[in-house]
This record gives C-alpha cells, sequence and structure tokens, in this order.
C-alpha cells in the first residue's frame, strides 16, 4: 500500500529561539531517517502549498490572522508564552496547513488512499482566535474543514495520540455534526483540557471522546482504553474520512511529554485506527505530524507510524 508524503524543507525555517523543544531538527531528523532507511524513496511525494487564507479562515479569526501576518512583517517575536515566530515561520506553518488540505483533496479522490504530512509547526493547540502551545495554524481542523466544506464528505474522524489533548481542535469541532473528535493524553497535564465530561455540545453532543489518562498507566490499559473508545466512537459516527493527529511525545523518552509508550506502541495504534478507517472510511486516511521532542526517537516512532499506515520500504 503506497503512502504519499506530504513535506517539505521550508518547515525546517520555523526557528524558535534555542533551546525551544519545537525545533529544526525535528524535522530534519524524520526526513534524514526516511532517507536512511529506504522510505524517502518509496512514498510517492505529494504537492505542497500554501494554505490560502480562505482556507485557513474556515477555523481561524480574521484578526488572528492579521496579527501573524502584522508580526511576520516585523521579523517575529513571541506570539504567547510558548508560542514563538521567526522570520521563515508564517510561511511555514502555511505550507503546513496547506500540505493538510492537499493531502485531503487526494485522499478523498479514491477508496484506499493514505497520507502522511511531515510537517511542523504542530497544530492541535491553536485556537481559532489564538496560537498556544507551539501551535500557529490548527492543520488536522483545516484539514478536516478542507473535506466537509471543500469535498462532499459528511463525517470525518480525528483521531489524536499526541500526548497533550488536542483543546484547539477539540473547540473547533465541539458543536460539529460533521466532524468528531478522539483524544487520548495524559491528564493532569498541559493544557488542562480533555476530560471524560467534555463530549461535546448540540450537533457535536456525543462526538468529542476524551481519554485522559495519569502519569503512570500501565501501557496495557492504556491500550484496551484507546482500542474500547476508538470503536465506540467509531462504530457509532461512521466516519468517512480519518484523520490522525500523530504526536510521538507519549513515548516515555519523551523530555516533556511521557505516558509511558515506547516506539512499538506507536504500531500497534496506527493499526488499530487504520483498522477502523477500512472498515468504516473506505480506507481513507490521512496523518498530521504534531508534537514529539525527543529527536532521535521522534525519527524512529514517525518511521514506525508510516510503515504501520502501510509504507514499505524501496529495496536496497
Ligand atoms: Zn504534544
Amino acid at each position: 500500500m503506497a503512502v504519499t508524503l506530504y513535506t517539505d524543507r521550508r518547515m525546517i525555517e520555523h526557528r524558535p529561539p534555542e533551546r525551544h523543544p519545537e525545533r529544526p531538527e525535528r524535522l530534519e531528523a524524520i526526513l534524514r531517517h526516511l532517507e536512511r532507511t529506504g522510505y524517502l524513496k518509496s512514498c510517492p511525494a505529494g504537492t505542497v502549498r500554501e494554505a490560502t487564507d480562505e482556507e485557513l479562515l474556515r477555523i481561524h479569526s480574521p484578526d488572528y490572522l492579521k496579527q501573524l501576518e502584522t508580526l511576520n512583517e516585523r521579523g517575529g517575536g513571541s506570539v504567547e508564552a510558548d508560542t514563538w515566530m521567526s522570520k521563515g515561520s508564517l510561511l511555514a506553518a502555511r505550507l503546513a496547513a496547506g500540505a493538510a488540505v492537499e493531502a485531503v483533496d487526494w485522499v478523498v479522490g479514491d477508496r484506499d488512499r493514505r497520507a502522511l504530512c511531515l510537517i511542523r509547526p504542530p497544530g492541535h493547540h491553536a485556537r481559532p482566535a489564538a496560537a498556544m502551545g507551539f501551535c500557529l495554524f490548527g492543520n488536522a481542523a483545516v484539514a478536516a474543514k478542507e473535506a466537509v466544506a471543500g469535498h462532499e464528505v459528511n463525517r470525518v474522524l480525528i483521531v489524536d495520540f499526541d500526548v497533550h489533548h488536542g483543546n484547539g481542535t477539540q473547540e473547533v469541532f465541539y458543536d460539529s455534526g460533521q466532524v468528531a473528535f478522539l483524544s487520548i493524553h495524559r491528564h493532569p497535564f498541559y493544557p488542562g483540557t480533555g476530560l471524560l465530561d467534555e463530549t461535546g455540545t448540540g450537533a457535536g453532543l456525543g462526538l468529542t471522546t476524551n481519554i485522559p489518562l495519569p502519569h503512570g498507566t500501565p501501557r496495557a490499559e492504556y491500550h484496551a482504553a484507546f482500542r474500547a473508545r476508538l470503536h465506540d466512537l467509531a462504530d457509532k459516527f461512521r466516519p468517512e474520512l480519518v484523520i490522525i493527529s500523530a504526536g510521538f511525545d507519549a513515548h516515555a523518552e519523551d523530555p516533556i511529554g511521557d505516558l509511558g509508550l515506547d516506539t512499538d506502541d506507536f504500531d500497534v495504534l496506527t493499526r488499530e485506527i487504520v483498522d477502523v478507517a477500512k472498515t468504516q472510511a473506505q480506507g481513507r486516511i490521512l496523518s498530521v505530524l504534531e508534537g514529539g521532542y525527543n529527536v532521535p526517537i521522534l525519527a524512529g516512532c514517525a518511521t514506525v507510524h508510516l510503515h504501520a499506515l502501510g509504507a514499505e520500504p524501496a529495496k536496497k
């Protein structure tokens, strides 16, 4: 099964200050590892472009876009406590969201299409009118909106296994009957949201599933909870497209995350989601990179994830 890769080295030019965990080396290391292991050669490359204002304004406010543009014209600076813009950041963020849009356009075109967007900055904390937690634009949310607004997809399921709750994605679709959201995350932890009783409202009531787990949760328990709640939501919602917010910071060796997982756990999680996409969504699945801050571990996890999505490395 081919998995189309959407990435662009200009996203390396998003350069927060020294020692910021969301470093350019994250993407460099993933690409180097994929090259070394033969995946960069075997996976088709999708087209990446900047997201348009129209695509971003489907989830973000015009004032917020203007705020980022103004900061960009000044050469960058601090956007909020954890989020920074350098000279290349706005372009990188537009490319990240645009990659996700392009990936959706391709994936929904036929059955059994799979794509992985290796992008930064990440997106799942970005709020409609504010940057948050290293995120500028809600890449997964922009992608889901493209599916429902730009195509005739009625039901999109976003599955977020980043160690942090995907508060931005949840906020965008909390009252939506078209986009369901499942997040498994460490709790209590940043950003503080994602409790069991946050389940959606209005047309979206029952379509938000949160699985908050304390630090120290055994891996078997993590997997059992994930599997059960994922199938509950997918069986009820019957998604036509599945989007993964793939953060790898739940790895035990992540410097800022850590929910005790090891690299192979991302193989199990990914296969579980692929199964849902196969039975419910005609095999249509798209994954976007979120967190993961131990650079070598991240490269290994992203490769395991790509393999579990169905990619095979080129033969040497
Ligand atoms: Zn995270």
